[in-house]
């Protein structure tokens, strides 16, 4: 199923989103995530409306973003660094999502804002401690895309790396969330700034796969209904500047587009 959340006159909701003729249509609304409180269901009367006319919002309210660095061989080779031994993981704000349509803002704090496109899993249960040998789907509520928006300089000036993930407007996601993708079975992922290509990758070359990121994870910290972990970028990571507009395509999902644009 795919899924979206966006905006109605009663207020954010969560729907099935299913192709009819090549169109796109919000088809019924869906109950929310169990532990996101923004979400109240409206009346039954819904209409079926097509996805290219609602407001999206960002397809999920993250209590925490999980990231991984360095998860992609050409990738941490074009930045100089090693590949890591396991998995390396960095948390996002969650103040810092942003839906798809919606403007990354460039900082004042900053010369060097990278686009960083990445597959992510979106959790469905919370998981604590997944076993070795536990199947990890049953947690899983789908997949979305995330671009994971990068402060360069300040990434390496901070020596961690909190402040250069965690800007507003830093982590856009969307455009939906869906179960019908396997990453384990190679899913292309494109980032193109302007209409160029920049990036381009496949989940099979992901050093650390979903599954172990979740058991690496979990080991440490309890994964909750709406948790976001994007699963690293491959190489081709480059500079925005204002007008621009960066776009991220993950095969069987969709494409996350969003326009730079100066601070205010
Ligand atoms: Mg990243």
């Amino acid at each position: 199923m795919k899924y979206c959340r966006f905006q109605t006159d009663a207020g954010p909701q969560y729907g099935e989103v299913v192709e009819r003729a090549g169109t796109l249509w919000i088809e019924r609304l869906l109950p929310p995530f169990e532990e996101d409180p923004w979400t109240k269901l409206a009346s039954d009367g819904f209409e079926p409306v097509p996805f290219a006319t609602v407001k999206l919002l960002a397809a999920v309210v993250p209590s925490k973003i999980v990231c991984i660095g360095r998860n992609y061989r050409e990738h941490a080779a074009e930045l100089g660094n090693e590949v890591p031994k396991e998995p390396l993981l960095f948390l996002k704000a969650p103040s810092s999502v942003i839906a798809a349509g919606e403007a990354i803002r460039i900082p004042s704090l900053s010369q060097r804002v990278d686009f960083e496109g990445e597959l992510a899993v979106v959790m469905g249960k919370r998981a604590t401690k997944i076993g070795a040998e536990e199947d990890v789907r049953p947690y899983i509520r789908g997949y979305t895309i995330v671009n994971d928006v990068t402060a360069r300089d300040l990434q390496k000036s901070d020596g961690q790396w909190s402040r250069a993930k965690g800007f507003d407007t830093f982590c856009p996601m969307g455009p939906l969330v869906t179960d019908e993708v396997d990453p384990d079975a190679g899913l292309a992922l494109e980032t193109r700034l302007n209409g160029e290509v920049k990036q381009h990758g496949t989940t099979l070359d992901l050093i650390f796969g979903v599954a172990a990121l979740l058991r690496h994870i979990t080991a440490a910290m309890t994964l909750l209904p709406g948790d976001v972990i994007p699963t690293g970028t491959p190489a081709g990571v480059a500079p925005m500047q204002p007008g621009d507009r960066v776009e991220v395509t993950v095969e069987g999902i969709g494409t996350l587009s969003n326009p730079v644009a100066s601070s205010q």
